[in-house]
């Protein structure tokens, strides 16, 4: 039986919010020896992961384009633990998708949802969920707790440091944080994800065998596209492709009859179910709305209630275009919207798109990163694009550092950013799921460091502290020397 956690109103860290980051922050700072809460706002763990997702590649971009291993630590962990009890894939380094930074560690995310709960008991973290966090409790620039409403009322909690965890960043507007928000026009489009199963693979691969220029192509960029098509024509596993995006001539034909819309292109994601050798098709870019600001409930109600609009008109394209979706059914909409961008808390250290572009080390460094910059989402046909200034990834397809400062807001004291909110430019931003446990396990031990040597976050900025940060999180597994 779970053991019950003894009721407090005072810790030495808490974690808002529960998604990716928020995870592995309380873990991490947990294990670190902090007594630590972790405030959701719903009955369960997981965010954008298992909760409103699942996402399309989880996990991706654990090796840079050279085939080296760049991310590893909490992320890596729940990998290699959801292997053993098989509920998730090897990493697949196939031919298909070689000489790219676009490679699958699958794990099943309902699978991965449990394990955190399992995880949160192993490092005993206190859970307080069905509780929203409403502001925070300040001195001057200091936070010293959280507000929480939940069904016992206005509940006020004391904490040594809190982690901002919200991927919005509510909490962090509310302390009084510096932030950058794009105006609405300019935002990338919010999605409702939906998944199906009853697909027949061996006619959806015998399509795709048969018309490999009608897939967006991955892989190695620098093939050509007959190479690119022969690869297609070789694939063995449907899992070997992982994401089937394109379908160029159904959706103009499908258009042309009215049975599709203008917000995406036609596409799916495999959503692994690995103890049954199954996959189930899951859309993440079928369903969205552009100009909707994510802190704006009234543009949120809208683009739910818009979302579901398209998420019907995409099921009924789906089965009666794609071969292999006849006989296809709806068996899970994401309880709410995926907010894909909202805005981004500044902190002491605001990384740049000439970081990605130069592969910068920083002595503060945290973690890896090979994710290009400037690739925005669009709610069009197109789905994809470059931003204005195009895209620009490390050099020699190695990384750059990401370093501890972003996760420190800038003016406010005793207060840490995790997850898509952290500090970066907006071609930078860092919201896939591994650098928001990049983040979340970073802030995790760094709290509990601070609480240790009695410093606040920002002066953990110092070498002398973040020295001791590092060991702690390489201990962890964290990467963080080496060519890369
Ligand atoms: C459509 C879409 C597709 C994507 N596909 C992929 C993909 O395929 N692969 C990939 O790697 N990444 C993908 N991403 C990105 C990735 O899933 C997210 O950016 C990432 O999971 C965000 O993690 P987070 O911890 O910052 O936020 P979230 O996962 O959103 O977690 C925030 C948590 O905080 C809680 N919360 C919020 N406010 C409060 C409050 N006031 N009080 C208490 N709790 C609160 C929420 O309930 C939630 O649990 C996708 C994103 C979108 C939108």
């Amino acid at each position: 039986m779970v053991k019950r956690m003894e009721r407090s109103y005072k810790y030495d860290v808490i974690v808002c919010g529960g998604g990716t980051s928020g995870v592995s922050a309380a873990i991490a700072a947990a294990r670190g020896g902090a007594k630590t809460l972790l405030i959701e706002r719903l009955g369960t763990l997981g965010g954008q992961m298992n909760v409103s997702g699942p996402p399309g590649f989880s996990y991706a971009y654990l090796y840079n384009e050279r085939g080296e291993r760049i991310i590893d630590g909490f992320i890596g962990e729940t990998h290699r633990r959801l292997l053993e009890e098989k509920h998730a894939r090897p990493t697949d380094m196939n031919e298909y998708r070689s000489g790219s930074n676009y490679i699958f560690s699958f794990v099943d995310p309902e699978w991965w949802g449990l394990l955190m709960f399992q995880m949160m008991e192993e490092a005993g973290v206190t859970l307080l969920l069905h509780s929203l966090v409403v502001d925070v409790i300040r001195n001057g620039n200091e936070v010293t707790g959280v507000v929480v409403e939940n069904a016992e009322g206005r509940v006020y909690f004391e904490s040594k440091v809190v982690i901002e965890c919200t991927g919005e960043g509510d909490i962090a507007v509310r302390a009084g944080c510096d932030y950058e928000l794009l105006s609405r026009e300019d935002s990338e489009p919010q999605s409702v994800c939906f998944t199906m199963d009853g697909v027949d693979w061996d006619k959806v691969l015998q399509y795709i065998k048969a018309h490999p220029d009608q897939l967006v192509p991955r892989g190695d960029a620098k093939r050509t596209p007959e190479e690119r098509y022969e690869l297609i024509r070789n694939v063995k596993d449907i899992g070997e492709l992982g994401d089937m995006l394109g379908f160029f001539d159904i959706m103009k034909e499908a258009k042309e009859n009215g049975d599709w819309h203008e917000y995406a292109g036609m596409g799916f994601f495999l959503a692994p179910r690995p103890d049954a050798d199954h996959f189930q098709a899951h859309f993440q870019h079928s369903a969205q709305v552009p100009n909707i600001w994510s802190c704006d409930p009234w543009d949120l109600s809208y683009a739910e209630q818009e979302c579901r609009r398209q998420i019907v008109m995409a099921i009924k394209a789906f089965k009666k275009y794609v071969p292999g979706f006849e006989n296809a059914y709806l068996t899970k909409v994401g309880m709410e919207l995926r907010l894909r961008e909202g805005r981004r808390i500044m902190g002491d250290y605001i990384l740049s798109r000439d970081d990605v572009a130069a592969g910068r080390r920083f002595y503060d460094c945290i973690g890896k990163n090979s994710f290009a910059a400037g690739a925005v989402h669009v709610a069009t046909n197109e789905t994809i694009a470059a931003s204005k200034d195009g895209v620009v990834a490390p050099p020699d397809g190695g990384s750059y550092d990401m370093p501890y400062r972003m996760l420190v807001p800038r003016k406010i004291e005793n207060l840490l950013i995790a997850g898509k909110h952290v500090s970066a430019e907006r071609a930078a931003y860092q919201r896939f799921l591994q650098e928001t446990m990049v983040t979340g396990q970073a802030a995790g031990a760094a709290a509990a460091l601070c609480v240790k040597l009695g410093v606040t976050p920002r002066q953990l900025e110092d070498e002398k502290y973040v020295k001791q940060l590092q060991e702690i999180l390489k201990s962890q597994g964290v990467i963080l020397d080496g060519v890369h």
